[in-house]
């Protein structure tokens, strides 16, 4: 019976350690925290990601080491690539880790991006500034994630405060992008090439971490296929193996190029119940060279993160088709601490459980950009919904 190790303790290496158990798999998670909530539900190796004593006993114990963050260090991952063998490889994990190479790689396959320039000084964002012009979000290249590491320039006088806010890392100024939406691409490749995508996923962030996702996104008949192929190119330049994200904004009708993750993301979360193979039962197939399961769509989902603190679960159980996910993490301001999925067979039925949901748990501002979309679509002639 194979052994996955896992850099990284947090949520998804639990859900991953929950999709691999029935496959008879075993874990073992990484991370230096005592608290990791996947170790709630697989063995624990307690140590830092520099400790190569703990690396060594790790990939001893191991038949594949993946990971549920992307920062891991680099010379971590390419230590491990020497004592066991590790998916995704270290150069794709460490494209996706600097902002400046990811998006540099997103316009060698031709999917566009927001302008953008490389700062390395208060100088080069001033002529950044001048350039690209504001609003404009100054970005850290690293170690950036849910909408850390990033300053809002309202005007060229904010250039000081955004530099110092950053505190003089290396970062990359972006045009701020006045989008109609944003989707994502959830994608895998296994080991012998074979791509799958699952339906595109709509998404609604709130002060820069996911509130909410809708599945497949509606009106995207056109936007999927070339979304799928960007992601498809880019999986087969970076070799990637496993599950990833491509995050995309829409603006008049094009498609620009956010950000990737080299691991099973937050927005793939709907897949758990609302697709015949999840995104996490894929990965941990991925890793392992067995065959794909179908990445289709059980009907339609949305999924709402639980940002902080937990909801009260009973509303969501009493609902069918409602799926509870709790990641047994104490609440702590801007954490990501559960989810709920809903399902329904149609738009408006969704939009009927998501209603009334939103207002048994008080959080009608969480849901009401879903609402409006999935009336749009509900009352749309039949022809015209998604598939
Ligand atoms: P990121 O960490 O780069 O994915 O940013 C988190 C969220 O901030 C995104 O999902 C968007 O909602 C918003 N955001 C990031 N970059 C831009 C941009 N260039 N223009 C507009 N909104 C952005």
């Amino acid at each position: 019976m194979p052994t996955i190790g896992i850099l990284g303790g947090g949520q998804l290496a639990r859900m991953l350690a929950l999709a691999g158990s029935p496959l008879g798999l075993r874990f073992l998670v990484v991370d230096s925290a005592e608290e990791a909530c996947a170790a709630q539900v697989a063995p624990l190796l307690r140590a830092d990601w520099r400790d190569f004593d703990a690396l060594a006993e790790f990939a001893r114990r191991i038949d594949v080491a993946t990971f549920d963050f992307e920062n891991v260090p680099a010379d971590t991952a390419h230590w491990l690539t020497e004592h066991t063998r590790v998916f995704p490889n270290p150069r794709a994990l460490a494209t996706s880790q600097d902002r400046l190479a990811e998006k540099t790689l997103f316009r060698a396959v031709g999917l566009d991006t927001p302008d953008f320039a490389a700062v390395d000084s208060r100088d080069e964002l001033a002529a950044a500034v001048r350039r690209i012009g504001t609003p404009s979000i100054l970005k850290t290249r690293r170690l950036g994630y849910d909408g850390k590491g990033q300053f809002r320039l309202k005007s060229a006088a904010d250039v000081d405060a955004a530099w110092d806010a950053l505190g003089g890392a290396p970062s990359i100024l972006e045009a701020f992008v006045p989008f109609q939406r944003e989707l994502s691409v959830i994608a895998v490749r296994s080991q012998r090439g074979e791509f799958r995508t699952w339906p595109l996923t709509q998404n609604w962030h709130a002060e820069g971490i996911l509130s909410a996702s809708l599945a497949p996104a509606p009106d995207a008949d056109e936007l999927a296929p070339v979304a799928f192929a960007h992601a498809r190119r880019i999986a087969e330049e970076l070799d990637y193996v496993g599950t990833f994200a491509l995050e995309l904004f829409v603006r008049d009708g094009r498609l620009l190029g956010n950000e990737m993750a080299p691991r099973v993301h937050n927005s793939g979360h709907w897949t758990i119940e609302g697709a015949p193979a999840s995104q996490f039962e894929n990965h941990v197939r991925a890793v392992l060279g067995l065959p794909l399961g179908d990445t289709g769509a059980l009907g339609f989902s949305v999924m709402l993160n639980w940002i902080g603190e937990l909801p009260p679960a009973v509303p969501v159980l009493a609902e069918p088709r409602a799926h509870w996910h709790d990641y047994g993490k104490s609440p702590r301001p801007g954490r990501k601490v559960g989810h709920a999925t809903l399902r329904a067979g149609d738009p408006a039925e969704l939009r009927e459980r998501l209603a009334r949901i939103g207002a048994a748990l008080g959080r009608e501002a969480q849901v009401a950009p879903v609402l409006e979309v999935l009336d749009r679509v509900a009352s749309a002639p039949s022809g015209s919904r998604p598939r």
